[in-house]
């Protein structure tokens, strides 16, 4: 069998444009792996870059899903520390380790670097093949299918929260659109961190859920005003920080649920990119925005570990085989699910 099922976005475009095909299975090259994919969950990514090259030139056609989780296949030359049959999960960011900024730590600012799923081939398909350096053991206690809704937002979520925002026990924090992957992970790593956890979503379905997670009080924004909420429930001093991975309709908002001092960390921006800014609540308040992408490996590992604790829990909304990637895409974009879309591949 040389061989294998994979969903390939063919341009970009609508549903249509992904196309599932049968393509050659994956030679791992130096320093790399094959992995038997499992599971990979979908991401706001998958459906950006189908839509278009708004993130900058992707490689067409292209093999999308940069959430993977499956068994090491095999092993090409030059590598150590994993052998076929390992569980693993994958850290998505290809970076160049040599920049000044993978030099001091900060891999997720290095100019080159570059997504498993977007700038090379990913998981939405049988094999992939990615650098052994970018693995970390499976939490035995969870499934693959569990394991795969991790990386991603797990160490997003702990980078904006943990790494840029050094949430402090004690603090308060906002996390906008519980429901979403990041905001579902943020809620939790935020409670874990000790801080009183405020949320804002959608409906009274997806509140119980972000209660049930550890948020305090969760606020519906389609009946309410969630500043004035935030702005009651904390005496009217606000919040240390808000998480926000919602964009422009919300930047404004966000600023003023936050407490003298407080710090906003955006990540994403899918509901537009620009607003317009009352600088002097900034200098005045010594407001602090405070800009995240992705996560580092240290940032997937530790969240992992929480995870292999049963600390940090999972959340799958809707579970679907490969041959329905193109109803997974229609999931995200209709925005009704709570917690990850993961492809399964048995
Ligand atoms: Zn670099």
């Amino acid at each position: 069998m040389s061989t294998m099922t994979a969903a390939v976005l063919q341009r970009h475009g609508d549903l249509d444009a992904i196309a599932l095909q049968q393509v050659p299975i994956p030679q791992p090259g130096r320093g790399e792996v094959r992995l038997r994919v499992r599971a990979c969950a979908l991401n706001w990514l998958d459906v950006g870059i189908r839509q278009g090259p708004k993130f900058g030139a992707v490689p067409l056609p292209l093999i999308g899903g940069g959430d993977i989780c499956g068994v090491v296949d095999a092993l090409g030359d030059e590598m150590s520390g994993w052998q076929v049959g390992d569980e693993v999960v994958v850290y998505p960011l290809l970076t160049c380790g040599e920049c000044e900024y993978c030099r001091r730590g900060e891999p997720t600012i290095c100019p080159h670097h570059r997504i498993i799923g977007e700038h090379v081939n990913g998981g939405l398909a049988e094999y992939t093949v990615v650098p052994a350096r970018n693995l970390l053991g499976k939490p035995s206690r969870l499934t693959f299918v569990e394991a795969a809704a991790l990386p991603v937002v797990a160490m997003t979520a702990w980078h904006m929260l943990i790494t840029v925002g050094q949430l402090r026990a004690g603090e308060r924090v906002l996390i906008l659109g519980a429901g979403g992957g990041v905001a579902s992970m943020g809620i939790q790593i935020a409670r874990l961190a000790g801080a009183q956890v405020f949320a804002t979503t959608s409906s009274p379905e997806k509140a119980a859920r972000a209660a049930a997670l550890g948020a305090q009080q969760v606020f519906n924004y389609r009946e309410q005003d969630w500043v004035q909420g935030v702005l009651e429930a904390t005496g009217g001093r606000g919040v240390d920080l808000v998480q926000d991975n919602v964009g422009g309709a919300t930047w404004a908002q966000s600023l003023r649920a936050l407490a003298r001092g407080g710090r906003l960390v955006p990540c994403g921006s899918h509901s537009g990119t620009t607003f317009t800014l009352d600088i002097t609540q900034v200098y005045h308040r010594q407001l602090r925005i405070l800009g995240s992408n992705g996560g580092t490996y240290q940032d997937l590992a530790a969240a992992l570990k929480l995870a292999e604790e049963g600390r940090l829990l999972p959340v799958v909304d809707t579970v679907l085989p490969l041959s329905e990637i193109h109803q997974g895409h229609r999931l995200l974009e209709a925005g009704q699910h709570f917690g990850k879309i993961v492809i399964e591949i048995p």
